[in-house]
């Protein structure tokens, strides 16, 4: 993957809370692992989210996000030669080349107005419309306030924790958060917490479904990446390789429930996965790339997920 150098790097899209949150406490372990994980699961649910890593809920979120964050010295940063090679700034320019995509997809494929949704980097902890997180629940949309939220420090969790080092991981992910914002635009995203309240048995298997197809949805924007613009005509991607899709499949295989359930040193438990399989995390994400059509994400349709 290389991106374009020459790209205008829009920060506008990013709301940077990084100097502004969390402060004190530390970063208190990240739960990966030892067990630390099913201590997050456990916790009382209020507001839901589409976490990356299968835990979807955070507490007291009131539906306002109170905090703005100050972009001054990210936009300065951003806007110097060779910015591209500053991780912020690369995911800056991920989030722009994503939401570009969905600006044209989204009408094209549903018909429906893309409305955008800001990133915010946080570090440590931040404070949201679904309630306060900290670094350990990994990247999450939050359908309150329609934003994404991620620790640019989750990157090295998935590298040196998950063992998902390659780069391509990382618009894979916040791809993958957009794919819930689009979700929550076109509805699919309220149906299915409808029918997670009508029938709380089935409800882990509504949550699959919508993770799947947000994988599914980061396919479909991978496929067509190279594609998008920083809306002076520079395209944002000079190239994406086999190689990155491969990372994007191999990042899937990493974040699987099963894989994942494995590595916190319990047994695999079916019942209790929210996000699929390893196996289905890799298909679904192909099934966008291979089309890159999200129209072919229909998750939710009868025997779509067995
Ligand atoms: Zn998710």
């Amino acid at each position: 993957m290389e991106l374009n150098e020459n790209a205008r790097i829009d920060t506008s899209q990013i709301d940077d809370q990084r100097s502004s949150g969390g402060g004190g406490g530390g970063i208190g372990g990240l739960p990966i692992g030892g067990g630390g994980l099913t201590g997050i699961i456990v916790t009382v649910l209020i507001a839901v989210v589409g976490g990356f890593l299968g835990i979807n809920n955070l507490t007291g979120g009131d539906g306002a996000s109170t905090q703005t964050g100050d972009n001054t010295s990210l936009t300065q940063k951003c806007t110097q030669s060779e910015a591209v090679k500053q991780l912020d700034c690369r995911n800056v320019l991920y989030v722009n080349s994503i939401q570009d995509y969905w600006v044209e997809a989204l009408p094209a494929t549903f018909g429906e107005q893309y409305k955008a949704s800001k990133t915010v980097l946080f570090s440590k902890r931040v404070s949201t419309g679904c309630g306060s997180a900290d670094s350990g629940v990994g990247p999450f949309y939050c359908p309150a306030d329609d934003r994404v939220y991620i620790d640019l420090t989750f990157y090295t969790v998935l590298s040196q924790q998950l063992g998902a080092p390659g780069e391509f991981a990382q618009p894979y992910v916040l791809a993958h958060e957009y794919g819930h914002h689009i979700q929550d635009l076109l509805g699919t995203e309220g149906a299915m917490r409808r029918e997670q309240e009508r029938n709380p048995t089935g409800a882990n298997e509504q949550s699959v479904k919508l993770e799947l197809q947000a994988d599914c949805y980061a396919g479909s924007w991978a496929k067509n990446a190279t594609g998008t613009d920083d809306g002076s005509g520079q395209k944002i991607f000079k190239s994406i390789s086999q190689e990155d899709i491969q990372q994007g499949l191999d990042t899937a295989a990493k974040i699987g429930d099963d894989t994942l359930q494995k590595k916190s040193g319990g047994s695999v438990n079916p019942a209790e996965f929210t996000h699929g399989t390893s196996a289905q995390r890799q298909e679904w994400f192909k099934r966008g790339f291979d089309t890159g059509d999200p129209k072919s994400c229909d998750t939710f349709a009868a025997g779509a997920v067995s």
